[in-house]
């Protein structure tokens, strides 16, 4: 007899696991605390219940990243996809769905499959024996955010995200911003020069300021504000206590040398950091912000340099507990410390429904093939799949890990496309594409 499988939180990540484990023959038992131990946001006892929006993005498969990852989830016989399609709702582009009769779904598919078992209770511990996936998302309980912390290390787990936007890098007008890094310090060149530096004038720097007091701004939760607000203010809360403090803060100007103007000193500067090693996003620094999204689309394209920039994700702050994955995880989705734990979903640092639903597709059947004792790598960075672990498990900077959604900065380039804003379709294309090919080749492998 196989060793069964055992899955903390039905969420979207738990139940795909679960689907994927099952229907390779391993025995599941998931152990969801709801309804017994509520969250603030769940409002059911329901498996994989959407908290918020009714939406799982764009389902474009050519032009879209997540619609790509819709396309590897469906290709892997994914039980999420599988109940958006059943109870999609009209809404364009996008893959909307009836929230209700599709968690219902979701539910009766996982009680009614002959290999899962679901038992309701809280687990609060981290288990030395057995197999298990532990995707109890961004409200895991406080008991077993715990016992993680003491695993990890209390460094290593964040129960905030504080989400500076990120830009595409190619999407930044070099013709006004300029690589350095402050004082030019570093030493090699890559290091003097690892900023992207937008300068602002004294009226610049004061539109902005009354910008930021003008946008919209999202409201906190309950408790959500706990904790965070020593280190991580928000913009908007710092230019609230005076038009001068960003500029003694993240946007102070000092040394720096605009490059495209050196005898004139910039009144702020606002800088970009890299956040993957591949140099494709940049994230703003110091500019977690709780302004409602399309606020910051129309107030960070005031920053000189950023008027036609890209977002591969806008800023937020959430009540949210992720691993730092990058130092925390391995490539097979295990924790280092305790190969017998794997994690999957929001806490592994990716973002969103669909990334989550994704990760805890590829959990459960790395899973199913250590049990069933065979060889399964995780597919390669060219998928979208790919490109989400491999960011997660070791290509984003761990010093600054933040939870990601996929987008197309994840990707590595297909040499020869022209680069920029007129060569996007032909380049998005050709990565899905290659991303297709490349999926279904590490599908056939394990048929
Ligand atoms: C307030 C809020 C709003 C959000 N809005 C959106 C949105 O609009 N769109 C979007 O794409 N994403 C949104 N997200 C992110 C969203 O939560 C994730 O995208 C997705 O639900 C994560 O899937 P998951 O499986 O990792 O976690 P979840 O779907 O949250 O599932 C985790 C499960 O684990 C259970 N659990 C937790 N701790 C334990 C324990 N100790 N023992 C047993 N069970 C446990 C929970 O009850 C839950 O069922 C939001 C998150 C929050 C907190």
């Amino acid at each position: 007899m196989t060793q069964t499988l055992h899955i903390v939180g039905g969420g979207m990540a738990g139940s795909e696991a679960a689907w994927q484990a099952a229907n390779l023959g391993v025995s599941v038992v998931i152990h969801e605390m709801r309804p017994k131990v509520e969250t603030f946001a769940h409002q059911t006892g329901n498996l994989a219940e959407m908290v918020c929006s009714n939406s799982f993005r764009s389902d474009d498969s050519e032009q879209n990243a997540v619609g790509l990852l819709h396309w590897e989830m469906r290709a892997a016989n994914g039980l999420i996809m599988a109940a958006a399609e059943q109870h999609r709702l009209p809404a364009g582009g996008a893959l909307a769905v009836d929230r209700d009769a599709f968690a219902e779904f979701v539910t009766a598919q996982i009680n009614a499959h002959p290999k899962i078992t679901v038992e309701y209770g809280e687990v609060n511990s981290l288990p030395d024996d057995g197999i298990w996936i532990f995707a109890t998302g961004p409200l895991t309980s406080p008991a077993l955010g715990e016992a993680i912390a003491q695993e990890t290390g209390t460094d290593r787990l964040a129960f905030f995200d504080a989400i500076a936007p990120i830009v595409y890098a190619d999407s930044v007008n070099m013709d006004v911003a300029w690589m350095q890094s402050r004082y030019d310090k570093g030493e090699t060149e890559e290091e003097q020069k690892a900023y992207l530096n937008c300068p602002m004038t004294k009226d610049q720097y004061e539109a902005f300021i009354d910008a930021l007091g003008d946008a919209d701004k999202t409201e906190f939760h309950e408790g959500e504000t706990a904790g965070y607000f020593d280190g991580c203010l928000p913009i908007e809360v710092m230019a609230e206590r005076g038009r001068e403090t960003l500029r003694f803060g993240p946007m102070k100007p000092v040394g720096l040398t605009n490059a495209h103007d050196p005898e004139n000193k910039p009144y702020a500067v606002v800088q970009l950091r890299r956040d993957n090693k591949l140099g494709t996003l940049y994230n703003i620094v110091g500019f977690q912000t709780k302004m409602k999204y399309g606020a910051q689309a129309e107030v960070f394209k005031m920053i000189p340099g950023l008027e036609d920039a890209k977002f591969a994700r806008l800023g937020g702050i959430h009540r949210n507990t992720f691993l730092n994955s990058p130092t925390l995880l391995d490539d097979q989705m295990r924790l280092k410390s305790k190969p017998n734990i794997r994690f999957a979903g929001q806490v592994t640092g990716v973002e969103g429904y669909v990334e989550s639903a994704a990760m805890g597709l590829l959990a459960g059947r790395l899973a199913a093939a250590e049990i069933l004792g065979k060889e399964l790598t995780t597919p390669a960075g060219t998928t979208a799949m790919g490109a989400l672990i491999h960011h997660i498990s070791g290509g984003a900077e761990a010093k600054t890990f933040q939870p990601m959604n996929v987008n197309f900065g994840l990707f590595p380039p297909v040499e020869g496309l022209k680069g920029g804003r007129r060569g996007r379709k032909d380049r998005y294309k050709a990565y899905t594409d290659r991303a297709k090919t490349v999926f279904t080749e590490w599908l056939e492998a394990q048929s």
